[in-house]
């Protein structure tokens, strides 16, 4: 059923060109790609390298790292080592920002291990630095075959180019407000340097562009703007979305709106973590965007009601919450095994009103009592009735349930 939703979804993408990077495909109609970035020292090879490993295995298909000096350069390689000895083969991205000509050319190693190359036109280089230091990093990425994400962004505009456009807006019979030439410039930027860089010798199918800026509007606007005028792979993110709810509600506000226009081959949503919170945080956010909007699966997912005064105990919450963690945590073992889990949907519902009915569109669901019905939990199974259950043992019989159903179901993969 996904599936199909997923083919539908995909006939709907903007047609661009296909950027190869490792293993992983970007653009057209592949599937969209979920990406993440760290926040360790990348100088730290251990912590990095575990920093990765827990991104990769939480579903992020790319990882990007800073390589903003010397010793960040020097460790790219042993980080690459040390995933490859743990079998993780997830393609490394280099940040790299005002010295990534320097940091590439001293270190051949890092470029080789890197899958691909992120530059942003804003922060190469200055003045009349910018275009040889422009240069030298598209040449090095030519030489070891790297495609490069030309990544512009509203912080770090290249000022050369915000100067040109708002001289051009200045002798317009109707001049544009700031906010249009901002925008302008913005996709200016990206569309030089790319079209540059391909007289450097980087070909087209080797280029990923993004233009992010933290407004929703903003960047909606920006992304259509660019998705218009060229056919290169489109990087998404808000930039700077910010932590908890507001920056999962901004990111999904805006990337929402441009990949139901089929704009978008691979996003990023950037979290500002909670102290001690967990960093894979965005690859899931990434994750539940694209399955919630059905242009691809990763985990099967779990419906449940908010709750009302017609529940009196947490119960319902604590099942929809424990099967949410249980089905995620069983993900890489099932994916590993069965064919197809990921697109298995459950229904946890607090009371009759809505949970048979809601449970029956569901392939297992789940009806629990609310206040004043008899304390009994219907199970539904691909919309039959199959037994009730009762009693303190609810959350492991229906996890068993849960279980049994993946075993039975869904194909066992060969090997
Ligand atoms: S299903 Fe029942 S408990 Fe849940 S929100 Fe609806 S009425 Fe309330």
């Amino acid at each position: 059923m996904t599936h199909q939703i997923f083919q539908a979804g995909a006939e709907q993408r903007r047609a661009t060109r296909q950027v190869r990077i490792g293993r992983v495909i970007v653009g057209s109609d592949a599937p969209v790609v979920v990406q993440s970035m760290t926040n360790t020292d990348t100088a730290d090879v251990l912590g990095t390298a575990m920093q990765i490993a827990e991104l990769a295995r939480a579903g992020s298909e790319l990882v990007r790292i800073t390589v903003n000096n010397e010793a960040a350069a020097k460790a790219v390689p042993h980080i690459r080592d040390r995933l490859l000895a743990l079998n993780m083969d997830v393609p490394l991205v280099g940040d790299f920002h005002y010295n990534g000509h320097k940091l590439l050319s001293d270190h051949p190693a890092c470029a080789e291990a890197l899958a691909k190359l992120r530059i942003n036109p804003g922060n190469v280089g200055a003045g009349t630095k910018r275009d040889p230091q422009f240069a030298a990093i598209v040449e090095i990425a030519c030489r070891y075959d790297k495609p490069v994400r030309i990544g512009v962004n509203w912080g770090s505009l290249d000022q050369s180019v915000l100067a040109r456009i708002m001289d051009e807006n200045a002798g317009r019979a109707e001049p544009r407000d700031a906010g249009a030439v901002m925008r302008e410039a913005l996709v200016v930027s990206a569309l030089e340097s790319a079209a540059k860089a391909e007289e450097y010798g980087l070909g087209g199918d080797r280029i990923i562009l993004s233009a992010k800026v933290s407004s929703v509007q903003d960047l909606i606007a920006v992304y259509r703007d660019l998705a218009q005028r060229c056919d290169y792979p489109l990087h998404l993110g808000l930039t700077e979305a910010g932590m908890g709810s507001k920056g999962i509600v901004a990111s999904t506000a805006a990337l929402s709106v441009l990949l139901q226009e089929g704009i978008g081959d691979t996003i990023r949503i950037s979290l500002t973590p909670e102290p001690d919170g967990s960093r894979t945080q965005e690859v899931v956010v990434a994750q539940e965007i694209l399955q919630t909007m059905g242009l691809r699966a990763f985990t099967p997912m779990v419906t449940a009601c908010p709750g009302c005064g017609r529940t009196t105990s947490t119960f319902f919450q604590e099942l929809a919450s424990g099967i949410q963690t249980y089905v995620r945590e069983q993900m890489p073992v099932w994916r590993e095994q069965y064919d197809g889990v990921e697109n298995m949907t459950l229904a946890v519902m607090g009371c009759v009103v809505n949970g048979p009915g809601e449970s029956k569109h569901a392939n297992i669901g789940i009806s629990l009592p609310g206040t004043g019905e008899s304390p009994a939990a219907p199970v539904f199974v691909d919309g039959e009735k199959t037994v009730t259950l009762r009693g303190d043992t609810i959350a492991a019989e229906f996890k068993a349930i849960v279980d049994d159903y993946v075993s039975t179901r869904y194909a066992k993969k060969a090997g």
